[in-house]
């Protein structure tokens, strides 16, 4: 054990048992906040600037959330979140510019590529650019319907391809693009992707920054100065009059509140894992059943030394899509821009579901048949993130899931009388990322300040 964990670890010790009654009326903040992902530190961070006090649980034993970053060996593993998305007018950008955490810009996609398709055959340059202007054709295509529709992204596919009669390769290409393209912002196959939200995320301009210092730099600022309980698992929510709210955690410590804010996972909100009394208005309930929550994996893959000096002039980015099966991989070539000899590889929507239950043999032959350019015995260590089968987590991040209404983000992001709800999926317009999160908290800070 770390020395920081070990502290950590003795004063929840202590905290625990601290912790089993107390209200607000002992002089306790009166707002709790459940997570300490970047939702729930970001509200917590910007409460204690407009001056008003809370006390974050959270069920884990540390902060961060789906922003986790693991060092080992003198390397930098993102387990979660890894880019900030867009540096133009990106208030996520501006806070890290403030505190003067360095940023990198990642050389954009489609430039620099390598793309074997089940043929094993490598497809880049012009070859590559060409299928990529068709795909763009299309993209354009389906943006231009999706107002008002009812339909799903690869219904609306289907019924391009059948009236503009695409030969096999041109449905070959448009499979492969929406799998490795497409698929990879929602972590769900097409068909769960409702048509009229189709690239309704409104992104950030100016390219994907990666925090060469770790993207922890983030959470770890926002919680400065905040009380945080780690290890604490809410378990109940139940109303005790108009003014309070009791909280029961799974190590049976009770906390009672004037105000709350949610800030776990739809993922965790749609398990039923949060027990609330009385239960959550029927219209938040089904908005949360019908946004998707998806899933996105990654595999660390370490290079031996010689490996990596081999491997180092191949692509930034390297696509694998296979026909039959309809499956997708890709890598992401970390060990170019760092000293980590890493290739980070990436499975979305069922590929995650897949990746999630293999063993370390299996999983090992998986990168292998995935990645033509690979020999076994380059491979050091293979590790999966694996966030899907985490009860704390259970996916990636949410979606427009066919089926939702595009009011349902800001559904879920609605108030029951002094019981608010932050986090990634209740940002309507940049759902699913850091920034939404980052976003939502702080919106939550700024409601909250006028109540207390
Ligand atoms: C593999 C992966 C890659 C990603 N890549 C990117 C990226 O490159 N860029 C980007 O912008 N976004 C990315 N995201 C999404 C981004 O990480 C999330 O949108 C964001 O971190 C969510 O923050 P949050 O605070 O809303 O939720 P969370 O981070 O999930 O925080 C919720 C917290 O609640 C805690 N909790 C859960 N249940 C309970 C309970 N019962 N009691 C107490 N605490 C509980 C959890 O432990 C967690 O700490 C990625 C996500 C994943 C998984």
């Amino acid at each position: 054990m770390r020395r920081r964990d070990f502290i950590k670890a003795t004063m929840l010790a202590f905290l625990g048992q601290a912790l089993h009654r107390f209200t607000f009326a002992s002089g306790q903040p009166k707002v709790a906040i459940i997570g300490a992902g970047v939702a729930g530190l970001s509200a917590a961070h910007f409460l204690q600037k407009y001056g008003v006090s809370s006390v974050v649980f959270e069920a884990s034993s540390r902060i961060g959330g789906r922003v986790f970053t693991k060092r080992e060996a003198n390397c930098l593993f993102e387990w979660g979140a890894n880019w900030i998305h867009g540096n133009q007018k990106n208030p996520l950008f501006a806070f890290a510019r403030k505190l003067k955490i360095e940023t990198n810009l990642t050389p954009e996609e489609s430039r620099n590529e390598q793309v074997f398709l089940s043929s094993k055959k490598a497809i880049r340059g012009a070859e590559y650019q060409e299928r990529l202007k068709f795909f763009r054709t299309v993209e354009e295509k389906l943006m231009s319907r999706s107002r008002g529709t009812n339909v799903s992204v690869s219904q609306e596919l289907d019924r391009i391809s059948k009236s503009e009669k695409w030969t096999q390769e041109q449905m070959d290409w448009a499979r492969f693009f929406f799998k490795l393209y497409v698929e990879e912002n929602y972590g769900a196959p097409i068909s769960d992707i409702a048509l009229s939200q189709f690239s309704s995320a409104s992104w950030y301009e100016g390219g994907d920054y990666v925090l060469p210092g770790g993207y922890d730099q983030i959470p770890t600022n926002l919680a400065k100065g905040l009380q945080i309980q780690l290890g604490k698992k809410l378990k109940k929510v139940e109303r005790i009059s108009k003014e309070e709210i009791k909280l029961s955690f799974e190590d049976g410590a009770v906390f009672v509140c004037s105000q709350l804010v949610i800030t776990v996972s739809l993922g965790v909100l749609k398990s039923g894992w949060i027990d609330f009394s009385p239960k959550l208005p029927k219209e938040k309930l089904e908005a949360i059943e019908r946004l998707g929550f998806g899933k996105f994996t990654k595999v660390f893959v370490r290079l031996k030394e010689d490996s990596r000096k081999r491997l180092i002039s191949l692509p930034t980015w390297i696509k694998f899509f296979d026909r039959v099966t309809d499956s997708g991989f890709q890598f992401f070539h970390l060990a170019k821009f760092s000293s980590c000899p890493l290739l980070i590889g990436i499975g979305v929507g069922q590929e995650a579901e897949l990746l999630e239950n293999l063993n370390g043999d299996e999983l090992k032959r998986y990168v292998l048949s995935r990645a033509p350019f690979l020999q076994a015995d380059d491979i050091v260590e293979l590790w999966s993130s694996d966030w899907g089968k985490n009860e704390l987590y259970r996916g990636s991040y949410s979606f427009p899931k066919h089926g939702s209404k595009d009011t349902d983000f800001d559904l879920l992001g609605q108030s029951v009388e002094n019981v608010h709800f932050a986090g990634e999926a209740c940002q309507s317009d940049v759902y699913g990322t850091v920034e939404a999160a980052f976003l939502s908290g702080r919106r939550m800070a700024e409601k909250l300040k006028l109540r207390i």
